[in-house]
């Protein structure tokens, strides 16, 4: 098969034994790769019921036909386990140049169950697997960790690594991996505490071998048609990262602040992407062969933190370590980011917890002796202290560690109110209440809070109403496919948003077609979508997931957003009751949400 390894590794880090499947034409075109074979595998090797730490859980890292290939923003991988945060399906996507090295194994997934005795590194090669002991680099930050690894193995070898946050199975821990001083961190649900809990430290990837593309010149003509939009398109994250967008969505009123009790924070100018770019921007940094380059090295110029260097917090980090906490100190921001990655942690999670933390505080659900440093509103010193304690689960680290939700029912029987999460993964920076669209998308979204299930990106632009919920269950569904097939190809999604398109459409096709030989139309792909979205929802349905799970926070149902231009905005129970019935009636799914035989056996499962 074009695009293919054709190959996929099954690692048992309990006895260190691994075994080699062959990946079936049939898999590979039903599924296309990524996210779509990590939710088959997922589904058919995961117990129903088992604890996310259960040594039965498996981590699946899964490429697509794309990686590794001439498309800009092609080195991107899939990494999915059961989450400990959420307890449900989770997969998450990174970038760095450790994607397009892992294709070249040969291996299009990498399947790891079992725990290990002692703490190993998973070293994978075109032979196979090896683990490595890694007793060593326990207790390491993720940096030091993959700069270990390729001290040792060599500069051809990529890494990605826990940090101390994964080891002390912190339920909303990451991972990291590092090229040329471009980050690549796969953030969200935990699955960093999923390795911890196998004492898997680390996966190395070395490998030369090549993808076969069916029809280069037809790649070429694609790319050369796209490249313009491309570039225009991605004008402002190339100048400023993703923090350029502080600053229109304060003046939409959509920004969250304050635990979201106000959706404008009045100081966003001081931490928009202009401002930070102008203090602190030292160098771009990007991922393999990506023209984009949205990533940007800080330098602190002034203050407390001067002479830190890190990298640049993006736009979600910006949220909920800064208006979420009315926290207008720019600099910490970037230092708090630094510290997530290092220590292994996700910013979206940790600064949302934080926020409630905040507001718990303030209504004294909690006391400032249980917090055992000072912090509060704004406060950026004891939210970093506070970031430290928790990789550590030191003092009150130990309840942040288990993320706003489970704190939430440890302080007060009404305190779950107040937190903005879904399905217990905390929201990042695109309003649930000031955008019908991700209302709908946050309730039917596998993992819950997040904005790469149905995405943001369209219901900013003009033409869509963002007021109304009309129509937004039809949008949401075809987002959903949109980036489910997205992160099956594997693509970045700023590449693939502004090159090819918001939905699956002509030029997906196209490229499909070039890379594999296959004669995939538009319709085609649109149903790989659908057929991802619905084993994702066959796992969530195993493990209790149904219509009274699709909700979303107290906060978005009950409170309109009190001031500002997006004022009175709020979800209602009964809007989204309406809409969830609209949704699941586009998905032949049942009035509980659970996929009917007759859709199933249409898309072939
Ligand atoms: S757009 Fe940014 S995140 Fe995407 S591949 Fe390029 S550098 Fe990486």
């Amino acid at each position: 098969m074009r695009g293919y390894g054709g190959r996929m590794l099954f690692v048992d880090a309990g006895s260190g034994r691994s075994r080699v499947e062959p990946v079936s034409e049939p898999m590979a075109r039903s599924l296309i790769g990524g996210n779509g074979f990590a939710a088959r595998l997922l589904l058919d090797h995961v117990p129903p019921g088992i604890d996310a730490y259960d040594a039965a859980n498996a981590v699946v890292f899964a490429v697509g036909p794309v990686t590794d290939t001439s498309v800009p923003g092609n080195s991107r991988a899939c990494v999915a386990s059961k989450s400990p945060l959420t307890g449900l399906f989770f997969d998450s996507t990174f970038g760095g140049r450790f994607p397009a090295t892992m294709k070249r194994t040969g291996f299009d997934a990498i399947v790891i169950t079992g725990r290990a005795s002692e703490p190993v590194s998973v070293r994978v090669t075109e032979e196979g697997a090896e683990l490595r002991p890694a007793r060593d680099l326990w207790g390491k930050t993720t940096r030091e960790v993959v700069e270990a690894i390729q001290g040792a193995e060599g500069a051809a070898t990529d890494a990605i690594a826990i940090g101390p946050a994964g080891e002390r199975l912190v339920r909303f821990a990451s991972m990291a991996t590092y090229w040329k001083n471009r980050e690549g961190v796969a953030g969200r649900g935990g699955i960093g505490a999923v390795l911890g809990s196998k004492n898997v430290k680390a996966i190395s990837v070395a490998g030369a071998r090549k993808t076969e593309i069916a029809d280069p010149a037809g790649l070429k003509a694609l790319l050369d048609e796209r490249r313009e939009s491309l570039t225009t398109g991605t004008k402002a994250l190339s100048t400023y990262g993703t923090p350029f967008l502080v600053k229109p969505i304060n003046t939409l009123g959509a920004l969250g602040a304050y635990n979201l009790r106000q959706e404008t924070f009045a100081e966003a100018l001081a931490i928009s992407g202009e401002e930070m770019h102008a203090r602190y921007h030292a160098s771009d940094t990007t991922c393999l062969k990506c023209p984009v380059a949205c990533g940007k090295q800080y330098e602190i110029r002034d203050g407390e933190l001067l002479g830190i260097k890190a990298k640049m917090p993006e736009y979600e980090t910006i949220f909920a370590f800064g208006s979420m906490l009315g926290n207008a100190h720019a600099g910490s921001l970037a230092r708090a980011n630094d510290l997530c990655d290092l220590l292994g942690l996700d910013t979206i999670t940790m600064g949302v917890t934080l926020a409630f933390a905040a507001e718990a505080l303030e209504r004294g659900w909690l006391t400032a002796a249980e917090v055992g440093v000072p912090f509060g509103w704004g406060d950026w010193r004891g939210m970093l202290r506070l970031v430290e304690m928790t990789a550590a689960r030191e003092g009150f680290g130990d309840r942040l560690a288990e993320g706003a939700w489970r704190l939430a029912e440890s302080v007060h029987p009404e305190a779950t109110k107040s937190v903005y999460a879904v399905k217990r993964l905390e929201l990042p920076a695109h309003s649930a209440r000031a955008l019908k669209g991700m209302s709908i998308g946050y309730a039917t979204a596998t993992r819950g809070g997040s904005h790469h299930d149905t995405r943001p990106t369209p219901q900013y632009a003009q033409g869509l109403d963002r007021r109304s919920p009309d129509g937004k269950p039809e949008f949401a569904a075809r987002s959903q496919h949109f980036t489910a097939l997205g992160d099956s190809l594997v693509l970045c999604r700023f590449t693939a948003e502004r090159g090819f398109g918001l939905y699956v459409e002509e030029p997906y096709a196209r490229m499909v077609r070039a890379v594999t030989g296959w004669d995939v139309s538009v319709e085609e792909l649109e149903r790989v979508g659908e057929r991802v979205i619905n084993l994702e929802r066959l796992f969530n349905v195993r493990e209790g997931v149904g219509r009274q799970a699709d909700v979303l926070p107290w906060r978005v149902m009950h409170e309109p957003i009190p001031d500002g231009p997006s004022a009175g905005m709020l979800c209602p129970p009964e809007e989204l009751s309406a809409m969830l019935d609209r949704y699941y009636a586009v998905r032949g799914w049942d009035g509980q949400g659970v996929p009917t035989p007759e859709r199933l056996a249409a898309l072939g499962l």
